[in-house]
């Protein structure tokens, strides 16, 4: 199972662009490739694929974490680069996309082996929980439900080994104890002391950053 950071606010490969937003690639076994969020803006979001030499034609599904511009931005775009994709949006997204298969998410559902979503959470936000050989991923955008909720609500589909991505204001550190893996990305307000309390366990997030787990 592999995640790869394709947009964020910082980068850790030379040829990337870093901007404000969030989006990365899961690759799990017998899975389609899934697209998490795409970032602020389409032209930024090619890019960093091209120069990752990921093909936009190779994902199956696209999955919205939330309606914020800098997870939605790259979206038209990329479907411009990809005719065929699926895609699972929270309910609270209110576009219209003619012509695509769409799943409004609101309760938890099963998006292939292994990869489960949430559920909308506080009526705005979902996020992934990938199935790996040490335990769950859970991949988040900005994660507004607030950490603890998601972590609650992931742990429904077993224990939860790690995060990825934005954190926002989350503050309460302790919910991190439990887990091996940390890696907090684009809107963390507080990677430093994030990075400070859990230097063994936290990764540098930033575009280019490759995350991989053995598949459950
Ligand atoms: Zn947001
Ligand atoms: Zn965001």
């Amino acid at each position: 199972m592999k995640i790869t950071i394709v947009y964020d606010n910082e980068v850790k490969q030379p040829g990337l662009e870093a901007d404000w937003g969030f989006s990365c690639l899961i690759e799990a076994q017998d899975a389609p490739k899934i697209l998490f969020d795409t970032g602020s803006s389409g032209a930024i979001l090619l890019h960093n694929m091209k120069e990752l030499k990921i093909d936009p034609g190779v994902i199956g599904i696209v999955v919205i974490s939330h309606p914020h511009w800098d997870h939605t931005g790259g979206l038209q775009d990329f479907m411009k680069a990809n005719k065929d994709v699926e895609l699972y949006l929270p309910q609270s997204f209110m576009a219209e996309i003619p012509g695509r298969k769409i799943t409004k998410v609101k309760q938890p559902v099963k998006i292939g082996k292994n990869i489960f979503s949430t559920g909308e959470l506080e009526g705005i936000e979902q996020s992934l929980a990938i199935n790996t050989d040490k335990g769950l991923m859970v991949v988040v955008g900005c994660s507004h439900p607030g950490v603890g909720s998601i972590l609650d609500a992931a742990s429904k589909f077993g224990k939860v080994y790690g995060i990825v991505g934005g954190l926002h204001g989350f503050s309460d550190f302790d919910r991190l104890n439990p887990l091996s893996l940390i890696c907090p990305c684009h809107c963390t307000q507080y990677k430093s002391e994030i990075k400070h309390l859990f230097p063994d366990r936290c990764l540098d997030c930033g575009a280019g950053l490759v995350i991989e787990l053995g598949d459950a």
